[in-house]
């Protein structure tokens, strides 16, 4: 007999999650499946352990700058298993808060893969529910070049099983990942080399973030191989071997890819649907997270578009919200999200970048703030990084349109500055702001 549903989620991560439980909590009769630990990417191999191992990364700066500020300390060593322990218990404390939270809310859980065999109806070990809506919330995988050897690598997911830091390690790739896995590396005592195959890392985020991004890599001892595309990876002894086109690294205990994500929609049975799926496999959707079929919603990453864990979660509250909490109105309004790169120091941005900002407004029509100055904690240290400030502000009125900030605290400051450019702040509104002293974040409110 087949089950029936108002709603039925697949995937329980960060999107399906926030999707079944305020459906539920507007009455509707719910269920998520999930074949794996619920929370998804972000709790179990993502945001969260990589929190966790961010925080270990900035002890460790800490440490190194301690004696500079009167502690006589001799840190002997790092017990990176000890940590990967302490970091398992707690991931599993929250894989039961999100079991009770879908208790509490009345959601039920069906636990194995699901597939779809018509439009309203999915199959899950051999057994089949239908429902009058289905939610495709199944996230993205980490992508493997098709190169020789790529297969002797790993990912961020083998990055989370490591029981150990490794000696020497190659991080491929130029994204958010490969940058917060290199410096949390190197942080941590591993000889970290960073491949690019173009010139520069964080292409995609305000030049000016991402040149004092690499500036400070480079500073803090990792090797950055510019414009080495990878060609193939070998075991050679012990160790593997990265070859580019002209240069190799060799005696590497891991090469990590960190080179995107691509969509889980492979075996989802899609076929069975009429859902249209993109070129990259990701599901094409409109403002309201509707696909091309009638009664068959997508979000998160499968969408491929601001896989961030906090969109996720407001698309499916969105969504839940117009079908079921009458609010035909509700939608995720995608522009100004904000985000942060877990760096040391980390970057913090919304909005619109100066380039981005001169094609939508003409280059004639902005106006650009911006600032580099040595934050005072470093007032007493050797070891400095600089701070990056910028505003782009757009038009006689001076909007700010893009907020970008690099360096300590920036990952603290944007959620507030975030609030700002999302209600149209303008630069003598910052102006305006009282500044708080001392502190990086004033240099915001005093720009000249
Ligand atoms: P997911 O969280 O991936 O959830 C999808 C779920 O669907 C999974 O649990 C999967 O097992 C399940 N599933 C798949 N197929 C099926 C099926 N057929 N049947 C049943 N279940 C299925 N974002 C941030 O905002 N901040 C960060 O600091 C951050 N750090 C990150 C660090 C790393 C290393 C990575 C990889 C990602 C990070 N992200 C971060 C991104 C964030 O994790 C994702 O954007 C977020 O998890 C997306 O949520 P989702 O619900 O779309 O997918
Ligand atoms: P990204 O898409 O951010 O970056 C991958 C980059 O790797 C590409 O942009 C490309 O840069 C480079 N690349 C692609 N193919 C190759 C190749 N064959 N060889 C060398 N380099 C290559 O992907 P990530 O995997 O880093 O992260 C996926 C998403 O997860 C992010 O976009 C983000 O949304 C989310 N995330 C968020 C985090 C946060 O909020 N702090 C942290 C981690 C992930 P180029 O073209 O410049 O070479």
């Amino acid at each position: 007999m087949t089950e029936h549903y108002d709603l039925l989620v697949i995937g329980g991560g960060s999107g399906g999650l926030a999707t079944a439980r305020r459906a539920a909590q507007h009455g509707a009769r719910t269920a998520v499946v999930e074949f794996d630990c619920l929370g998804g990417t972000c709790v179990n191999r993502g945001c969260v352990p990589k929190k966790v191992m961010w925080y270990a990364a900035s002890l460790a700066h800490g440490l190194g700058d301690a004696a500079e500020y009167g502690f006589d300390i001799d840190v002997r060593s790092h017990d990176w298993s000890a940590l990967v322990e302490k970091r398992a218990t707690y991931i599993e404390r929250l894989n039961g808060i999100y079991a009770s939270n879908l208790d509490k809310d009345g959601v039920t859980h069906i636990r194995g893969r699901a597939r779809f065999v018509d439009r309203r109806t999915v199959e899950v070990n051999g057994s089949r529910y239908d429902a009058d809506r289905i939610v495709i919330a199944v996230g993205g995988e980490p992508v493997v070049p098709d190169i020789p050897g790529a297969d002797l690598g790993i990912t961020s997911d083998g990055f989370f099983e490591l029981t150990e830091c490794p000696r020497r390690v190659a991080v491929i790739g130029a994204g958010y990942i490969a940058v917060e896995l290199a410096g949390m590396l190197r942080a941590l005592g591993a000889e970290t080399h960073l491949v690019l195959r173009r010139d520069a890392a964080l292409r995609s985020f305000d030049a000016d973030l991402g040149s004092a991004l690499m500036e400070t890599l480079a500073e803090d001892g990792i090797e950055i191989h510019k414009r080495m595309p990878p060609k193939s990876i070998e075991r050679e002894g012990d160790g593997l071997r990265l070859q580019g086109d002209d240069a190799s690294i060799a005696g590497l205990d891991e090469v990590i890819w960190a080179v995107g994500r691509r969509p889980r929609t492979a075996n989802l049975g899609l076929e069975h649907t009429g859902v249209e799926l993109a070129d990259n496999g990701t599901i094409p959707v409109d403002d309201w997270q509707d696909t091309n079929i009638d009664g068959i919603h997508a979000l998160g990453d499968v969408c491929g578009r601001f896989e961030l864990t906090p969109v996720a979660i407001a698309a499916g509250r969105k969504l839940a919200d117009r079908l079921y909490g009458g609010q035909p109105e509700a939608r995720l309004e995608y522009e100004n999200i904000p985000t942060v790169v877990f760096t040391h120091p980390p970057i913090g941005t919304v909005g619109m970048t100066e380039a981005e900002a001169g094609e939508a407004h003409g280059e004639e029509n902005l106006r650009i703030y911006r600032t580099r100055f040595t934050p005072m904690y470093h007032a007493l240290t050797a070891h400095k990084t600089p701070a990056v400030m910028k505003l782009v502000c757009v038009g006689a009125e001076e909007r700010v349109v893009g907020c970008h900030i690099f360096g300590h605290g920036a990952d603290e400051m944007m959620q507030g500055f975030a609030v700002a450019v999302r209600m149209g702040a303008t630069k003598a509104d910052f102006d305006a702001t009282v500044a708080i002293h001392p502190t990086s974040s004033e240099e915001l409110v005093t720009l000249k």
